[in-house]
């Protein structure tokens, strides 16, 4: 369900037992490993200067070392971890897949079944289209409007794209409970600006994406002509969606996408969409709805009824050929990532297909979780990063008390939100309980059906109830950390837990610059543009002076400005409105990684320079290293038009060159050097 869970920010672009100590095994493993070094002088690009070019100095060597692979279309240390990640899941897919007798219902069963059926690419090739003629036979037989929302329904439960979409997820007014949303959707291409967008570059991805769409049509059987007449009439018909839909940067403010409204009155401003046959087929039922879009709903109305029922058809089958393209034959796999991969993200060559199979293996993502930390997680970690995140708060606390620009009155409010963030380490407490999915050894494509199908129920039958706390919203493997403003919680999943994150064997500055300002990060998070207007209860609740939030918003608006004069391509700019959450995130991040690290050694005797560097020097390294990475062109460009998170070099620079910590650190001084003057240095947290 992508639509779930749309408020938590993640750090990057995002139990019936108790701890599960490390196995012999691991202990075996790790001897045989390399440790990993605290910050590797290889990496560096000593013909820059540090305080020229801070991203530079520290990731020049890197990424000549490490250049782009070409199953890649970014390369860096978030990506080598992961990779390491995924060859130990590897190793644990194969055992479990290579056992056909695994009791039915349990982790090992539906992870290593999952596994197999998506390994065995034989059978995918015998089955071809077996698994979707059923719903390509019902799409054929659409006689009316009526047809088509029963099936849109079931296309719905089944994770197949519609124009819109229901799921349920906390009141973000009154976040204990769950209720109903509506939410915009139906184009394919990444964002709305990539139908609107008339530059030579969108044009041409415009053209290479109909290609795609007439491609599938072709591969199921259409011939050459009707499918290019088809897929012409796809792109029209999502242009005029994209054209309606509320743009990323205003979707980020709760203010726009909280339109509480009885459902009488949704019906009423959209009487174009059968509800009544849509919301039985979904099984959902409530008075009231929180409305994302009211005026692209609006507009739907009008699309359903302008739209031929011929062209609905064919948008229809496209959407359900995509949707599954993964768990078809080699062709359809082939033609989406030569969209896809090849012309949206720079990438030359597919990952080889047992990544890919992982990848699309989400649906499980607590149970592929459970499964890594059984072996892999070390319990003490997680003691030691439990520590870290009381450190982190104890800086912010200082921290907020000397702000100049923030009232005492918003003061108390703001330490009393501070006190309030709960944290989950590692993994969840509690597993989930999927033993009821049905996954076999013998059907991908019906197996990763069913898992959406599963997810969908599981998510409409939250409808009325209480929010469950507890709850997990990343699998414990991935590499990756979240704020949820629903829950006032910041999440760190074990897998990002080790180096160059957090590294048992090196020196405390560097692990403070690297997982303390991943934490620092997480907290501001709660204290960003959007996160700071929920309260210590998840709630939207403003409990700022109208003084102080004016200050604040003076802050923002730096923030937004600096970014936007990035250039990182020629002629494309750093979004500064849609990456200022995360920019004022990766702020506090650093800042408060670096006084954290400070009151760590407050009364204890200087420390002796490591390879030449002072430790308040070397908390910068750990932030700089953990970004250390490069990417393709095209996956520049999706990114800056599509993700929150700017590019790795304003991720280092940015906040550094505001920084008076950093000057004095590397003695920065003269003209060339990328540092802000004073006057125009911003401090927010
Ligand atoms: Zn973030």
């Amino acid at each position: 369900m992508n639509k779930v869970n749309l408020t938590a920010s993640v750090l990057l672009m995002g139990a019936f037992t108790a701890c599960q100590p490390a196995t012999k095994k691991e202990t075996e493993k790790k001897a045989e490993e390399k440790p990993f070094p605290a910050f590797d002088l290889a990496n560096l690009d000593t013909t820059v200067a540090p305080c020229t070019d801070f991203f530079q100095y520290t990731t020049g060597g890197f990424n000549a070392n490490n250049p782009i692979p070409e199953s890649e279309s970014r390369w860096g240390q978030f990506n080598i971890l992961m990779e390491a990640n995924n060859k130990k899941l590897k190793g644990i897919f194969e055992e479990f897949s290579g056992k056909a007798d695994l009791p039915k219902g349990s982790t090992e069963q539906l992870v290593g079944d999952l596994y197999y059926s998506g390994m065995d690419t034989a059978h995918i090739e015998k089955l071809g289209l077996t698994n979707l003629q059923p719903t390509l036979d019902k799409i054929n037989a659409i006689a009316s409007l009526d047809d088509y929302f029963a099936l849109a329904a079931e296309m719905e439960l089944h994770g197949i794209q519609i124009p819109f979409g229901l799921y349920v997820s906390p009141d973000q007014m009154n976040s204990t409970m769950n209720v109903l949303y509506a939410a915009q959707s139906g184009t394919s291409l990444p964002d709305r600006d990539y139908y609107l967008k008339d530059d030579s570059m969108s044009v041409a991805i415009q053209d290479a994406y109909k290609v795609y769409v007439a491609k599938m049509f072709e591969l199921a059987g259409d011939d050459a002509e009707a499918s290019k007449a088809k897929a012409e009439a796809v792109y029209n018909l999502e242009y005029k969606l994209a054209e309606n839909q509320m743009s990323r940067v205003e979707r980020r403010n709760p203010a726009n996408t909280y339109n509480k409204m009885a459902f009488s009155e949704l019906v009423a401003s959209a009487p174009g969409i059968n509800w009544d046959v849509y919301t039985k087929g979904l099984g959902v039922k409530s008075d009231t709805i929180i409305v994302g879009q009211p005026d692209f709903y609006k507009y739907l109305s009008t699309w359903f009824g302008e739209v031929s029922l011929e062209d609905l058809k064919a948008y229809t089958r496209f959407k359900t050929l995509s949707s599954y393209a993964d768990q078809l034959p080699a062709a359809y796999e082939q033609a989406q990532f030569d969209f896809y991969g090849k012309m949206l993200s720079g990438t030359e060559q597919m990952k080889p297909r047992w990544k890919r199979t992982l990848g699309n293996m989400g649906g499980l993502g607590e149970q592929i979780g459970h499964l890594f930390v059984d072996q892999y997680f070390p319990a003490e970690s997680k003691e030691k990063v439990a520590q870290m995140v009381e450190d982190l708060r104890a800086a912010y606390r200082d921290r907020i008390n000397t702000l100049s620009w923030m009232s005492e009155e918003t003061k108390v409010k703001a330490l009393e939100k501070l006190d309030g963030f709960s944290y989950k380490i590692g993994y969840p407490n509690k597993w989930e309980d999927l033993s009821s999915l049905e996954i076999s050894r013998d059907n991908y494509l019906q197996n990763i059906m069913n898992i959406a199908e599963y997810r969908s129920h599981e998510n409409y039958e939250k409808l009325g109830k209480e929010v469950d706390k507890d709850e997990w919203h990343m699998g414990a493997h991935i590499v990756n950390a979240y704020y949820n403003p629903l829950n006032n919680e910041i999440v760190f999943p074990a897998g990002i837990l080790q180096p160059p994150f957090y590294n048992p064997n090196a020196d405390d500055a560097i692990n403070y610059g690297g997982i303390g300002g991943v934490i620092g990060h997480e907290f501001t998070h709660g204290f960003d543009d959007q996160g700071s207007k929920y309260d210590v209860n998840g709630n939207l609740n403003n409990w700022w002076t109208e003084e102080d939030k004016a200050n604040f918003d003076v802050l923002v608006k730096q923030v937004i400005d600096q970014y936007s004069a990035y250039e990182p391509l020629e002629g494309v700019h750093v979004n500064g409105a849609l990456t200022v959450g995360e920019n004022i995130a990766d702020f506090g991040g650093i800042t408060l990684a670096y006084y954290a690290y400070q009151k760590s050694r407050e009364g204890k005797p200087a420390l002796e320079p490591i390879d030449g560097y002072t430790d308040e020097q070397r908390v910068f390294l750990g932030w700089a290293q953990v970004w250390q990475s490069s990417q393709k062109d095209a996956a520049m460009r999706n990114q800056i038009m599509t993700n929150p998170h700017s590019p790795a070099p304003c991720r280092v620079n940015g906040p550094i060159s505001n920084m008076t910590e950093f000057e004095k650190a590397y003695n920065c001084e003269g003209d060339e050097t990328f540092m802000r003057p004073d006057s125009a240095k911003i401090v927010i947290w």
